[in-house]
């Protein structure tokens, strides 16, 4: 299994997937024309990815789905609430090969690999984290949710790769020009993990078995990377002490990572 993502943070969400039989997007943050465009700087042909799986309905995952599932012709995996609040016109769904829907900790299979939807605290119908599995490999893509609850934690063992969000400074978000309502928004269970928070799992509750870690969906007003890999780095050291944490932890910028990961 190799991934790589296309694109993290409020502007857009893509993470690409691909293993010996199957490529998957987690979420088509982007324009269509964009996200083909990552995809093929990426050394991917567009048409040969074999479904688009959904996160979770705000703009920043969907922007380009309709067009994206319309071009390739390839099916949607989507819960049925975020398909709903998608409120896509009769011309925009139409072409789309909906596949059947998603439910929290019900595998789907595609090719060589399984997906497992999580169930995740944020601010959306039903929004899920993934963990996606194959030959035995396993990543966990864990982004917009508000903590990180047991439940999640539980799913997130094991797992060799782990994309997690890493969205705000609590200071800096605190200081920041935002409107108090959205910074509630923001900082409340239901709306995005803090570094703090971030660290606390790396800290207490993962089990520091992975060998890659990439920090996603940060705030480009309310957060800074060396801040974000620096809080990610003291709590990995302080737990796992013998690990070289500093080749293992990585910062997604909102243009993507660049390059795959393989594991
Ligand atoms: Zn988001
Ligand atoms: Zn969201």
């Amino acid at each position: 299994m190799r991934f790589t993502i296309l694109a993290s943070g409020s502007a857009g969400n893509a993470t690409l997937i691909e293993t010996a039989r199957a490529a998957v997007l987690i979420d088509a943050g982007l324009s269509a024309r964009a996200l083909a465009q990552r995809m093929t700087d990426a050394g991917f042909p567009p048409a040969r990815l074999s479904a688009i799986v959904i996160t979770h309905e705000h703009a920043d995952h969907v922007g380009g789905l309709s067009a994206l599932a319309r071009r390739l012709g390839v099916p949607v995996f989507i819960a049925p609430a975020t398909r709903r609040q998608l409120r896509l016109k009769e011309k925009d769904e139409s072409g789309i090969r909906w596949a059947d829907p998603l439910a929290a900790e019900q595998p789907i299979i595609i090719g060589d690999l399984a997906l497992t939807p999580i169930a995740v605290p944020h601010d959306a119908a039903e929004p899920f984290a993934f963990t996606a599995t194959a030959a035995n490999v396993k990543l966990a893509v864990v982004t917009d949710l508000g903590y990180i609850p047991a439940h999640v934690a539980a799913r997130v063992a094991g797992c060799h790769a782990l994309v997690l969000e890493a969205n705000h400074d609590r200071d800096l978000l605190r200081a920041s020009a935002y409107p108090w309502a959205l910074k509630q928004r923001i900082a409340s269970r239901l709306g995005h993990l803090s570094n703090d928070e971030m660290a606390r799992f790396l800290r207490e509750d993962f089990d520091g078995n992975a060998s890659c870690i990439v920090l996603a969906h940060l705030s480009q007003r309310n957060n800074h990377p060396e801040l974000a890999r620096l809080a990610a780095l003291q709590s990995l050291r302080a737990r796992h002490p013998q690990r070289d944490w500093e080749s293992i932890v990585a910062v997604a910028p909102p243009a993507g990572l660049g390059s795959w990961r393989a594991l």
